[in-house]
């Protein structure tokens, strides 16, 4: 079989396609389960037991990205030196390389995966440029491939609780690829061409400041839209009760 990063035939592992440590939090909290809405309204409300995982990956390409994940894993869920600013959260001291590769390879992932889950992930020519870049560890600059991520504190709790399939929405003429793990929605610029907030510090520097906004308009939609969906789903009222959402219409 061959392996989605290095593409020679070696042995395939079972590769998570979002890290694990995304789903600890949630693990530790309700072990028996966490909320996964499906992005696809017929779907409704699915009640996991696990993460999702394929064969996608040789030894040897998941021990090449286990370093950034490490890293990452850690500065989230312990080290994070985080200052409070005007437009949400700033971390400080973050190592660029590392934690852009992270990033970098988790939105390889989901696209490079064939679990339906991941179905609204397609990043044409880019996973290509993007397998290449993870292959030879090389970041790129800030406004390639920049992750925005979306803190919204108003629904915080419930948002800690929840994975969702991630999608691919428009915005200002970019593919915009909304992931939401850990209580944050990062969301990925995949263009050809510099997104005109590149130039606002949004994406992580290379100085190490990664900026976590309050709100921003597109979430504050796609949460409505989520919303909706609770609602017809008919679940509404157990999630209400579990994270005290009964506020959050
Ligand atoms: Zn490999």
């Amino acid at each position: 079989m061959k392996c989605a990063l290095c593409l020679e035939d070696k042995k395939l592992r079972k590769s998570h396609i979002i890290p694990e440590f995304f789903y600890k939090p949630i693990y530790e909290e309700d072990p028996e389960r966490y909320f996964g809405v499906s992005t696809d309204s017929s779907e409704g409300i699915d009640h996991r037991q696990q993460g999702i995982w394929g064969r996608l990956l040789c030894g040897d390409c998941e021990q090449h990205l286990s370093k950034w994940e490490d890293y990452a894993s850690t500065l989230l869920y312990q080290r994070a030196q985080v200052q409070e600013i005007s437009i949400g959260l700033r971390v400080v001291n973050v190592e660029y390389e590392k934690f852009k590769l992270f990033l970098l390879s988790l939105l390889w992932r989901a696209g490079a995966t064939s679990r339906k889950e991941f179905s609204e992930v397609s990043l044409g020519p880019h996973e290509e440029k993007l397998r290449r870049m993870l292959i030879e560890s090389e970041p790129g600059p800030p406004e390639k491939y920049g992750c925005m991520p979306v803190l919204c504190p108003k629904y915080k709790d419930l948002l800690q609780k929840m994975i969702i399939s991630p999608d691919t929405v428009k915005v200002r003429a970019h593919h915009v690829v909304r992931f939401l793990l850990g209580g944050l929605f990062w969301n990925f610029f995949v263009s050809s061409h510099t997104p005109s907030i590149a130039s606002d510090g949004i994406f992580l520097t290379e100085g190490g400041e990664l900026t976590i906004l309050a709100e921003s308009e597109f979430t504050s939609d796609y949460i409505e839209q989520l919303y909706r969906r609770w609602k017809d789903s008919g679940n509404l009222d157990d999630l209400s009760d579990k994270f005290g959402a009964n506020n959050a219409a």
